[in-house]
């Protein structure tokens, strides 16, 4: 390997969604002199252990229901097709080493050197790296940014399709996995501590897919803590104990996996951040501005280890803005992501879309008589051939706030409520009133043109 450089421009720590995105667009369009330093894979989070595997895993829940689906259309189909969840698996992985090639290559393109090892402040010009043979290096960076993110579960490694499975959460993570065990047909028990979950989401959201869940069959256990877990030696089945008492249940035993997906907690201990001066919270995330700044003069930090909106394309823009902001022309001096009106989707069953504000922050915010809120309930079309137990929920919600009806919260569930929000979240982001919604022609039949005919 070629000795790496000692003197950099911007040095990036962390070869995520943020980073690589804020070193590529340093050097390969402001032409700054760049490094990246990755400990584990290229891609990060996103890639590696997230929304890429994580959508390919849904896709094939998605066809396992389309199969069983597909009779009621009058295909003599096996309802429960064999899927092969260790060839898939491989599948998966070889798909996700092909994209960490395409992103070294990517920062080839772009100039950007990319070193491959852990890296640890040293003060705020200083980054030590430790390489993969154990020696280690100092590099002296004019500016650095912190783009890494947190620790990862093992949802991604399990090798055979589990029998039965426990999920300890109630994100978005921990339902979307739910939701994809269930639908391949493994017995799935998600664990909550209060009554429903996707609990930053709107009420109508919380509300329908928790009862949504219940009805395909997942078992929730509501208001439990899990307290302790046993393995069992010789068959490795794990029991589950709770805060509650609730020990000697059956269904809460015999778990092949349990995963926990309660909040990711971010790795900044012992990177040098003391060194630097860099300030992090009391969860250990640091605390970065709204243009990225931490604390520290020429010390940046975005993406999840910031804590703000731990989304994939949120940790892109800001880097982005970030490059542009520090080493593009005069026009980009106050660049900066603006947080507000960020599109997020879940990817359970049936999808969730949500932009805005949920009902309860738009009453806090506008007060209840200044709001305007549309709902509405139906079956989609695509369910029209199927007996009742097949059909899923289609929810909508437009709040409306004061005499001109500006749309301040969407949120979306149902059939292809992903797909649909990107377009909607333009309209939303630009300012759209009811009246602009109404005034855009239907689509039919599709389940969208309900959010431009809601009364
Ligand atoms: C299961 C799951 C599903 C998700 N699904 C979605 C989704 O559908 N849509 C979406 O938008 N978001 C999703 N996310 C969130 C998304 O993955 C993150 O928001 C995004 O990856 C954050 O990017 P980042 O650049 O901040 O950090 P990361 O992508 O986490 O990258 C940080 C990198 O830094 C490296 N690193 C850490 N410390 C050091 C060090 N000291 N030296 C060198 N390298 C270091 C890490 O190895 C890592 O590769 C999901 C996350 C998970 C866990």
């Amino acid at each position: 390997m070629a000795p790496i450089s000692k003197e950099i421009d911007f040095l990036v720590i962390g070869g995520g969604s943020g980073g690589l995105a804020s070193a590529r667009a340093a050097s390969g369009k402001f032409g700054t002199k760049a490094m990246v330093i990755e400990g584990k894979r290229l891609g990060g989070t996103c890639v590696n252990v997230g929304c890429v595997p994580k959508k390919v895993t849904f896709n094939a829940a998605f066809i396992a229901e389309t199969l069983h689906q597909a009779k009621a259309y009058g295909f003599s189909l096996h309802e429960s097709a064999p899927f092969d969840w260790t060839t898939f698996k491989h599948k998966r992985d070889a798909y996700i080493t092909r994209l960490n090639g395409i992103y070294e290559r990517n920062l080839v393109n772009d100039k950007v050197e990319y070193v491959h090892g852990w890296a640890k402040l040293l003060s705020r010009n200083q980054v030590e790296v430790t390489l993969d043979d154990g020696t280690k290096s100092v590099v002296n960076a004019k500016k650095i940014l912190v783009a890494f993110g947190t620790n990862s579960d093992g949802f991604f490694d399990i090798e055979t399709l589990p029998k039965k499975v426990a999920l300890v959460g109630a994100g978005y993570i921990a339902v979307e996995f739910a939701g994809m065990f269930n639908a391949l047909g493994v017995e799935t028990h998600l664990f909550i501590r209060h009554d429903t979950f996707l609990r930053h989401f709107d009420p109508m959201i919380q509300d329908v897919v928790t009862a949504e869940y219940e009805r395909l069959g997942i078992k929730i256990h509501k208001r439990s803590q899990v307290d302790r877990v046993d393995k069992d030696a010789a068959t490795g089945k794990l029991t589950l104990h709770f805060k509650e008492g609730e020990t000697s249940d059956a269904s809460v035993a015999d778990f092949d996996h349990l995963i926990w997906a309660v909040g990711r907690t971010p790795a900044t201990k012992d990177i040098g951040l003391e060194a630097a001066g860099v300030a992090v919270d009391d969860k250990g995330y640091v605390l970065a501005d709204d243009y990225q700044n931490t604390n520290v003069d020429n010390v940046y930090a975005l993406g999840d280890v910031t804590g703000k909106v731990e989304l994939t394309p949120v940790a892109i823009a800001a880097g982005r803005k970030l490059a542009a902001r520090l080493f593009g022309p005069e026009q980009f001096k106050n660049a900066r992501l603006d947080y507000s009106n960020i599109p997020s989707v879940v990817f359970s069953h049936p999808e969730v879309g949500s932009i805005g504000l949920t009902e309860p922050e738009a009453v806090e915010k506008y007060g209840r008589e200044n709001l305007t809120i549309y709902k509405t309930n139906f079956t989609a079309m695509y369910y029209a051939m199927m007996d009742p137990e097949q059909k899923g929920p289609t929810s909508y919600k437009l709040i409306c706030a004061g005499p001109e009806e500006k749309v301040v919260g969407l949120h979306i569930l149902g059939l292809g409520s992903g797909e649909m929000l990107q377009g909607f979240g333009v309209a939303v982001k630009m300012g759209a009133t009811k009246a602009d919604f109404d005034s855009c022609v239907a689509i039919h039949p599709t389940s969208a043109e309900e959010l431009v005919t809601l009364k």
